[in-house]
């Protein structure tokens, strides 16, 4: 299998990038903050009534807070040290939501005390904290969703709940003096199956039509997440095709007159703005007659790839050198065993391929900086240029 440019970058990108890439040393990752521009624009004309909340944990970086609160957009949050970085960046409480399920009291108490009012949860307990620690707040509650099997990086089990209990927590909030506001869902993130949003849709409206009819709660908002597909090995649908399906689906269960609707991209935005550079330590045989070649790179599943984990992202790996392909097994440069991101699926790489050549790794712009280590080795985290 050899990868080719054109299927994952315009050509003029690829050089740009490429050249900025040729002076710098080895291990980082370069990130084009056009493209980046590019797929804010063609989600905001895929989906024209979704409000866009950025997933900051895909990357986040300042350089692409500050292009995307320019352009408008809000952020989902997870911790008080994103939501610092956020604000320091000059983005305003109202454009900020707090998505994640598992936060402290006091740390609800630090979002409320910097103006945010809107408050993701999917347990009682975090119901009461938030209650308290942020009182009137607006609650969305997240409920499970199926969909693990066609998601390269599934988000299940951990969050979300049944919908019999989204609708316990909702009447609950509004005891408490919440505001119940909305459902959240999260498909699975690389979530290659467009059919799993129809069922999470369509367990949102059970809820909506519930709530209404039986408890006189309206709710008005539901936030859909991310799983939106990046350009990896296995081919997805192009964005056009989800937001057309995504839009019926909608459409079929809420007629015209949709609630807010909220997306929270992460992945989809930022991966394809990257690529990741590394260079070849060693290329190895383990005996005399094996036939697979080992190929160790200067980095690994402890600086900025971690999604190989399962090898469960496949990244395109793009190099130079031209010649007979040969399967190998890629490696970081860790002492631990566990820093092997490719042995089950056969990459192929040239036979030529030799200490100090460069490999690409494409579709990196998203969770690989945030994942990577701090020292394991005395390794630096992976260095980053925004361009
Ligand atoms: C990680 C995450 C996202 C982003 O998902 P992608 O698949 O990367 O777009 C969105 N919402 C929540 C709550 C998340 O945890």
């Amino acid at each position: 299998m050899s990868i080719k440019v054109e299927d994952y970058y315009p050509r003029a990108t690829f050089q740009k990038m490429k050249a900025f890439a040729d002076q710098q040393e080895t291990p980082f990752v370069v990130i084009d903050k056009q493209t980046i521009a590019d797929s804010y624009d063609q989600l905001v004309s895929c989906f024209p009534f979704a409000k866009i909340y950025y997933a900051v944990k895909a990357n986040p970086a300042t350089e692409i807070t500050e292009l995307l609160r320019d352009k408008g957009s809000n952020f989902d949050i997870a911790s008080i040290y994103e939501l610092d970085k956020v604000m320091k960046a000059g983005v305003s409480a109202d454009r900020i939501s707090y998505g994640n399920t598992i936060k402290k009291a006091r740390d609800i108490r630090y979002f409320y005390e910097k103006g945010v009012r809107l408050f993701a949860t999917d347990s009682e307990a975090d119901l009461r904290n938030i209650a308290k620690a942020a009182p009137g707040s607006k609650i969305y509650v997240r409920i499970l969703t199926e969909g693990s099997n066609s998601a390269d990086w599934p988000l299940s089990r951990k969050f979300g709940c049944n919908p019999d209990m989204a609708l316990d927590l909702l009447i609950l909030a509004k005891q408490l003096k919440l505001e119940p506001y909305g459902i959240s869902f999260h498909v699975g993130s690389q979530q290659r199956d467009i059919d799993v949003w129809d069922a999470a849709i369509a367990k949102v409206k059970v809820i909506f039509e519930r709530l209404k009819e039986e408890d006189g709660i309206t709710l008005k908002m539901i936030n859909m997440g991310g799983g939106f597909p990046a350009n990896y090995i296995a081919k997805t649908n192009d964005l056009q095709t989800y937001a057309e399906e995504i839009t019926r689906f909608l459409k079929e269960d809420f007629g015209d007159e949709l609630p807010e609707i909220i997306l929270e991209p992460g992945r989809s935005l930022i991966a394809n703005a990257g690529i990741l550079v590394s260079e070849v330590v060693l290329v190895a045989r383990k005996s005399r007659t094996a036939v697979e070649r080992w190929v160790y790179t200067d980095v690994g599943k402890f600086s900025g790839l971690i999604e190989t984990m399962d090898e469960s992202i496949k990244f395109p790996i793009w190099t130079e050198k031209k010649g007979e392909m040969e399967e190998v097994i890629i490696a970081g440069p860790t002492c631990d065993s566990a820093d092997i991101m490719y042995e089950n699926y056969k990459y192929g790489l040239p036979l030529n391929l030799s200490s100090g050549d460069r490999l690409y790794w494409f579709s990196t712009g998203a969770y690989t900086t945030s994942y990577s280590a701090v020292e394991f080795n005395g390794f630096p985290p992976l260095k980053a240029y925004y361009i």
